[in-house]
């Protein structure tokens, strides 16, 4: 499925009511940020995309970069965060949102913290390493940044599909792949 097939808001009802009366702008940035998750998966990278939007403009994208630098600090936000800094300066992430395709893990929440970021809007969520509530709540517990506002669920299913892919593909490519049981694509969902 690529992003292409997206037509419907999908998971805007998970986001509040405030934010819905822009859906078809949250439609726009949560699609950009699925292309490059898209991008991501087509060169071997966990398929995890995002923007960062600045006053109604994307001023930094993202997409993970661990595998091509060998370096496990460069998720998307991280690299969308630097890609910002070249051209603007930290305070603009104080009315900044971003768009993730998955829920930002514990390191990449904290970052953003110390940098002050607005809004976060994710799709699915990191049951192994969410920092916006699956893991820890590292946006809103105590500490010394201002919390931020997490808002999950936009898009849930591309975010996932994307995920099921790159698993298979990886699954795929293994010394020894699993039946093939374990390498058909995943199609359903369990209700929200
Ligand atoms: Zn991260």
């Amino acid at each position: 499925m690529g992003v292409s097939d997206v037509e419907t808001l999908d998971g805007i009802e998970t986001i509040p009511e405030t934010f819905r009366e822009d859906a078809e702008t949250h439609k726009g940035f949560m699609e950009k940020a699925l292309e490059m998750a898209e991008e991501a998966l087509s060169i071997g990278e966990t398929p995890v995309g995002c923007v960062v939007v600045a006053n109604g403009a994307i001023i930094a994208s993202g997409m993970n970069d661990t595998n091509r630098s060998l370096n496990g600090t460069r998720h998307a936000e991280l690299v969308a965060i630097s890609e910002a800094l070249k051209l603007h300066p930290a305070s603009v992430f104080a009315s900044a949102d971003l768009y993730v395709t998955v829920e930002p893990c514990i390191m990449c929440a904290s970052i953003l913290r110390q940098y002050h970021i607005k809004n976060v809007f994710y799709g699915c969520g990191n049951e192994r390493f969410g920092g916006n509530g699956s893991v820890l709540s590292i946006h809103s517990d105590f500490g010394i940044d201002p919390p931020y506002a997490s808002h999950g669920g936009l898009y849930r299913k591309e975010a996932v599909m994307l995920l099921r892919r790159f698993y298979i593909q990886h699954n795929e490519k293994a010394p020894n792949p699993r039946p093939k049981k374990g390498r058909e694509l995943n199609t359903s969902f369990e209700p929200t």
